[in-house]
């Protein structure tokens, strides 16, 4: 998540009187990468995925699984020790793997969370079959390295939301009382947060800049013994520690919902995120647009968040916890109060859906960047004058509305040539679902996209798949040249239904009906009519280009639609895949393909059930210690193994199948 600096912050007070200067040396920095890199051509093609792991540790005399806070001391670890790494973890069977490509291994960053890992491979991979083949090894090796660099009872989980993270009961090692001055929560104490300096500061200016603790409410789930109505029994409403302490007395925890209040709540969670490297702009801007769509269906997909402050939500996913967690917007922005300190009404959360497409895809009708969209006119004007088409120059002048919001004095001393730090200050911390990634200064890096929706799935067999399918996808899109555009708005209602429990299975979202290019006038009164020829020649209404489809429809299709794992299949039926990389790459679509049937559970159903199935489960939806414990148990084994005798199978299915 960002960069790290190092240097001293502004409290909100300062960095506010200097958050124009930023946002011009930002554009400044903007402009400079936009002419030295918009004609890049050739960039290879390449990817990397993102895990983001919670560490665990283990107390076995009081049966309670917490969130080992040494983040700090395991990724000195995993930095000193080149020994351990080159050995391959002394695990045999990724010997073979290390032979083939024994250089470079993985690398670890620090996260928000202080109980958090994140792990990248350690270059990129290319679209040769080995690499897609070496993705899971890799996963494998991560997590393995992980492991061995805690503490005997630690150990890395990929689960997107700590289940009892903010209960009342001990859920850090070492235990720290609720409170800080950063957060100021009633819930998470500040030691919770990455104490690089970066990171208590973007939480503590977060509040001071929205003007109240972030206030964030998940539905709870209604079992057959929760108190109805519901009113979060964790909340102390007597408080008197900070002036904060008043939003619950004003009203900032709803009834019915899981209340949090801290921007760790959020930004301690975990996800999935691949990111893409075209190979010249255009296609960047391609990308971005066609896996913008997909963004909450593969959130729906991966759903695998359903507990929340020791609760069973009414939601399977993270994205809106971490959305509320980060919210910054002032009770003008929010339109809570009418205009006047402030510029503009803005919809969303710095983290939220994307809100435009940016490409100049001649198949981008103006129909779908449907949203009003707040930009920042004066740097939009600047951009173009500089020579940046309307349609990117929007994107970024709509980025740009935002306030930076860690300044480091130091970097304002110095001068912002050849340097992105200013642009990446805003840039970074616009989490939208999508993000566009102009190349770094000074490298050999190209334009690059990152898909950012997805949960972090328990196996590495998972996050493989949906990596591997992520990536098929695009190719498939780019050799057939589909198109996945709907009008942006629809792309937000499906964030909103990829919420609901069950929604993979339980609800329909709005998707493109024909993805196929239109066929060339040839071909259009062929009588013999091929099967190209699928669009008329006056164009159909915008409205009836999309439909509700059911996420089956959509990964499997129907008589009518074609379905995206059927395009993949034929996809691979016409270049040259050796068999038994076509076996493999089989099975991980086949995962993907019986999530979307129901044949497979996603992790949040698996969650659930494992929940409601355990004897200490009293029907209440409070996931206690004890039950806590055991499913980070099970989720452990599952990480480990891969695959968990019986219960793994509803997830997983079997391998061998
Ligand atoms: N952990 C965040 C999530 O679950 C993403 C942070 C990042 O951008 O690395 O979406
Ligand atoms: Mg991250």
């Amino acid at each position: 998540m960002g960069l790290l600096a190092l240097g001293t912050p502004l409290d909100w007070e300062n960095a506010k009187q200097r958050a124009d200067q930023v946002r011009t040396l930002g554009i400044q920095q903007l402009l400079e990468i936009w002419n030295a890199y918009r004609g890049n051509e050739r960039d290879i093609l390449l990817w990397g995925d993102e895990i983001e792991y919670l560490v665990i540790a283990f107390d076995e005399e009081t049966k309670n699984a917490c969130l080992s806070l040494r983040q700090a001391e395991i990724l000195e670890a995993l930095a000193a020790d080149g020994k351990l790494r080159a050995a391959g973890g002394g695990v045999p069977e990724l010997q073979d793997v290390l032979q083939e490509k024994p250089e470079p291994l993985p690398t670890f960053h620090p996260e928000f969370g202080r109980f958090m890992l994140e792990a990248t491979p350690g270059a990129p991979f290319s679209l040769a079959w080995k690499d897609l083949l070496s993705v899971e090894p890799n996963m494998k090796l991560r997590r393995t390295i992980a492991k061995q660099h805690m503490a005997a009872n630690e150990v890395p989980i990929t689960i997107p939301s700590f289940p009892r993270l903010g209960t009342k009961g001990v859920f850090t090692n070492p235990y720290y009382p609720p409170t800080g001055p950063q957060s100021r929560s009633q819930f998470i104490p500040d030691e919770c947060i990455n104490p690089h300096i970066r990171f208590p500061t973007l939480a503590a200016n977060i509040r001071s800049r929205r003007g109240s603790k972030v206030a964030i409410n998940m539905p709870v789930f209604y079992d057959d013994n929760t108190p109805k109505p519901f009113n979060d029994p964790t909340i102390d409403y007597d408080r008197h520690l900070y002036p904060e302490d008043d939003d619950v007395r004003n009203g900032a925890a709803k009834e019915g919902h899981i209340y949090m209040d801290a921007m760790g709540f959020g930004m301690g969670c975990c996800c999935l995120q691949i990111t893409l490297q075209a190979k010249n702009i255009t296609e960047a801007r391609t990308l971005y647009d066609q896996l913008c769509p997909l963004g909450p269906i593969m959130l729906a997909l991966t759903a695998c968040a359903p507990v929340f402050k020791g609760f069973l939500a009414d939601v399977d996913v993270r994205w809106n916890v971490i959305s509320g967690a980060v919210d910054d917007r002032t009770e003008e922005e929010r339109g809570i109060k009418p205009l006047e300190n402030n510029r503009w009404k803005i919809p969303k959360s710095r983290y939220d859906s994307v809100s435009a497409y940016l490409s100049e895809d001649p198949r981008l009708r103006p129909e779908y960047n449907d949203l009003d969209l707040v930009v920042d006119e004066d740097i939009k004007k600047r951009l173009i004058d500089n020579g940046m088409d309307e349609r990117l120059s929007t994107h970024f002048a709509h980025l740009f509305i935002r306030d930076p919001i860690v300044i480091f004095q130091e970097t304002l001393e110095e001068a912002p040539e050849g340097k992105a730090d200013h642009f990446e200050n805003l840039q970074s911390t616009n989490w939208q679902h999508m993000r566009f990634k102009p190349p770094p200064p000074g490298g050999n890096i190209g334009w690059r996209v990152e898909f950012r929706s997805m949960e972090i799935q328990m196996t590495d067999f998972e996050n493989a798949a949906f990596s591997i399918f992520i990536v098929l996808l695009t190719r498939v899109m780019l050799s057939y040249g589909l198109n996945f555009y709907i009008p942006i708005s629809k792309v937000d209602e499906n964030m909103t239904t990829a919420h609901y429990r069950n929604a993979v299975l339980a609800n329909k979202f709005w998707f493109r009906k024909n993805l196929f290019p239109p066929a060339p006038i040839s071909n259009r009164n062929s009588p013999s009519g091929s099967r190209a020829p699928t669009r008329p020649v006056t164009p159909v209404a915008v409205e009836d280009e999309y439909g509700l489809m059911t996420i089956d429809e959509i990964m499997n299709g129907t008589g009518e639609f074609v379905g995206l794992i059927p395009l993949i299949n034929s996809y691979l039926d016409t270049v040259n895949v050796d068999v038994v990389t076509r076996c493999e790459l089989a099975g991980y679509l086949a995962l993907v393909s019986k999530r979307a049937s129901g044949e497979l559970q996603t992790g949040a159903t698996w969650i659930r059930e494992f929940v409601k199935a355990h004897p200490e489960y009293k029907k209440d939806s409070v996931v206690n210690e004890r039950i806590n414990y055991d499913l980070m148990k099970a989720v452990e084994k599952l990480g480990c193994d891969g695959y968990l005798e019986g219960l793994g199978e509803k997830l997983l299915g079997r391998r061998d199948e």
